[in-house]
């Protein structure tokens, strides 16, 4: 299958106060259309850089990554915003896109519609569990149809329940949508 996400010999180093810190040292993947991967290692071992890197949020210092797609790109904070209404937070990309067609709104209600999430479409995120929060923060990534999904221990905020039904959720949602 099609690599959508090539890693060559990729190195990161920070300038930090007491010296330099190396992130990443000689990082080399690939990643296939619809391959599910996960990037697993402790605190500080540099997860966080390598996927801002891929989503092109930081500066690599060398090597070479090639992305076939669009990315999306979500957070242990949901970064929902508190004064927009659910439709309007899940609206948001298209928004700023100016791709508010009838075609793009559609697909985004539908998927507000197939996540049991339309009947809070006016409520405001402060009404929302956390678990629904973070599927408002999925669906808002997805309405501009990435096919590439990152996630930076974006469900690592939830309580061990809601964790696991979040991610049933998510993966299934990600299959569905067909999302690397
Ligand atoms: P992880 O996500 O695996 O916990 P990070 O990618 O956040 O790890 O961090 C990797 C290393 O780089 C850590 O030692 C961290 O302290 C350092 N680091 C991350 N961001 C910066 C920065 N902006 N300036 C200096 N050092 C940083
Ligand atoms: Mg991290």
């Amino acid at each position: 299958m099609k690599e959508v996400i090539s890693v060559k010999n990729v190195n990161k180093t920070y300038q930090a106060k007491n010296g330099e810190v190396v992130a990443l040292d000689g990082i080399d993947f690939t990643v296939r259309q619809g391959e599910f991967i996960a990037i697993i290692g402790p605190s500080g071992c540099g997860k966080s850089t390598l996927l801002s890197i891929i989503a092109g949020l930081e500066e690599k210092n060398s090597g070479e990554i090639k992305i076939n797609g669009e990315i999306g790109y979500m957070l242990q904070k949901d970064s929902l915003l508190e004064w927009r209404t659910i439709y309007h937070n899940v609206m948001l990309g298209l928004e700023i896109r100016k791709a508010k067609t009838k075609e793009n709104i559609e697909y985004v209600e539908n998927l507000l519609r197939k996540y049991h999430l339309y009947e809070f479409k006016d409520k405001y995120p402060a009404q929302l569990s956390g678990g629904m929060r973070q599927r408002v923060a999925l669906i808002r990534t997805l309405a501009i149809r990435p096919n590439i999904l990152l996630l930076d221990e974006a469900f690592s905020a939830l309580d061990y329940q809601t964790r696991i039904l979040v991610t049933k959720d998510v993966y299934q949602i990600l299959k569905n949508e067909n999302i690397t």
